[in-house]
């Protein structure tokens, strides 16, 4: 049976904006989980995969209503794979995207070109309800090169260094449709979108 309504498990409007675009051809209504006064979940997972769940989870058990989420970060390969899933907080509890972005041109001070490969990682997962053993999960991720100084004034977090060879400029270069064409979340979303079809058809 197709929802009429899903509930976005985040505040972010970047977010809400690129999830309704995707959803828009399947007639459902994205509404911020802000709308149910839904308070955040705890991500405490260790995996995006986890935190994923707890945060469609949450939504699903304040709402009643089947909830859409995304994790995402970066792995950084010269740092072991951090921040990763700890990137809306590299900088600590609370900080800002300014001041994550900023400890990681720090944490790469003086590293060669060569060794400053990294990649956005994003994961979706979509909940019918709090209970569904079941929920669609789609992964994607984007490969880039980290640059030691900000270029670009659009997207947000980590983009101003987060440089694509394939297209030769940062993610904060790119116009919104230029980078959700290649990036995680666009990816990601195209996959569940794919998933999602699928799915309608057989419930
Ligand atoms: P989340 O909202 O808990 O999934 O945290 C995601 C964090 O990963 C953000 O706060 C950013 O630091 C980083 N991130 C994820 N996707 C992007 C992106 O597309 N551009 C820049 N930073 C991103």
């Amino acid at each position: 049976m197709k929802p009429e309504k899903i509930v976005l498990a985040s505040g972010n409007q970047k977010k809400l904006k690129e999830l309704s675009e995707i959803l828009n051809q399947f007639e459902i209504d994205v509404v911020p989980q802000s709308q149910f006064n839904v308070t955040e979940a705890v991500e405490d997972g260790l995996t995006f995969v986890e935190n994923a769940i707890k945060k469609a989870r949450n939504a699903c058990e304040q709402t009643g209503l089947p909830s859409i989420s995304d994790d995402s970060g970066i792995e950084v390969d010269y740092l072991n794979g951090e921040p990763g899933i700890y990137s809306a907080r590299y900088a600590g509890e609370g900080a800002n995207d300014e001041a994550n972005l900023n400890k990681l041109i720090d944490s790469l001070h003086g590293v060669s070109a060569e060794l400053r490969t990294a990649r956005y990682q994003c994961v979706i997962v979509y909940m019918r309800h709090a209970a569904d053993p079941t929920p669609i999960i789609a992964q994607d991720c984007w490969e880039g090169v980290l640059l030691d100084e900000k270029i670009g004034d659009g997207g947000f977090g980590y983009d101003p260094i987060f440089f694509s060879p394939e297209h030769n400029k940062t993610a904060a270069q790119m116009t919104p449709e230029e980078k959700a064409a290649v990036s995680h979340r666009g990816k990601a979303l195209k996959r569940f979108a794919d998933t999602f079809k699928i799915y309608q058809n057989q419930n």
